[in-house]
């Protein structure tokens, strides 16, 4: 059977977003699409988004709808979204969940589901200042995702590093930022008669089996 799915996945930064749409892909074989990835690759590369980009990352601030919104219609322009497709890390703010209503307009597509991954802030900080990410995607903890060996990823053996904004100066302010700009994207989706929540204070297999039980996947 195939199942299509084109789902959004909402929660505070370092909520688990990222591994439960890693593990999500896999599941459906759908692509993961992180808005966050795609900007730190251009960063990286030093496109011009990137350079665009770059001070609000540093500073834990959202990166400007219009640019957002750009990335967005191109990546959702490519041909390997026909079973669906998860995003990660987008929509952040009530204009950009606006723009994609109006991009899936235009593609004849609609948004079936959106998962609210909920945690406890007191538990993001520790979570965040933790995570040990790789260029490949893969994320890992100090303490609770360790990887087999220390300072390498499992996946690609490429060498782990900590993301200038998971120091913790810059987390206080992502989370401000959450707390601003994305939370009102709950009600909306709620409204919508979209949303899924699932309590994300648990080990991630078992948050992934409530995913696949809310949606029924
Ligand atoms: P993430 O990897 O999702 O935590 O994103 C890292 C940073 O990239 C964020 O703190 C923002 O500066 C920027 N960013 C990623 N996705 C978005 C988005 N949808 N809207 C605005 N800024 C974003």
């Amino acid at each position: 059977m195939v199942i299509q799915m084109r789902m959004i996945l909402l929660g505070k930064p370092g909520g688990g977003k990222g591994t439960q749409a890693t593990l999500l892909k896999e599941h459906l074989d759908v692509p993961q699409i992180s808005t966050g990835d795609i900007l730190r690759e251009a960063v990286k590369n030093g496109t011009p988004l990137g350079k665009e980009a770059k001070n609000y990352m540093d500073a834990g601030k959202l990166v400007p709808d219009d640019l957002i919104r750009g990335l967005v219609e191109e990546r959702l322009s490519q041909d390997d979204i026909g079973k669906g497709f998860i995003f990660d890390g987008f929509p952040r703010t009530l204009a950009q969940a606006e723009g994609l209503k109006k991009i899936a307009d235009k593609l004849g597509i609609s948004i079936d589901k959106a998962v609210y991954i909920d945690v406890p802030t007191d538990k993001i900080v520790k979570r965040l200042s933790g995570r040990r990410s790789c260029a490949c995607g893969a994320v890992y903890h100090i303490e609770s995702k360790r990887p087999k060996i220390e300072g390498v990823c499992d996946a690609c053996s490429g060498k782990l590093y900590q993301r200038d904004d998971d120091k913790e100066d810059v987390i206080k302010q992502r989370i401000e930022q959450y707390e601003a700009q994305t939370m009102p994207l709950i009600d909306y989706y709620r409204k919508e008669g979209k949303l899924v929540t699932i309590d994300g204070d648990q080990d991630i297999d078992e948050v992934f089996n409530d995913i696949k039980r809310g949606l029924g996947i």
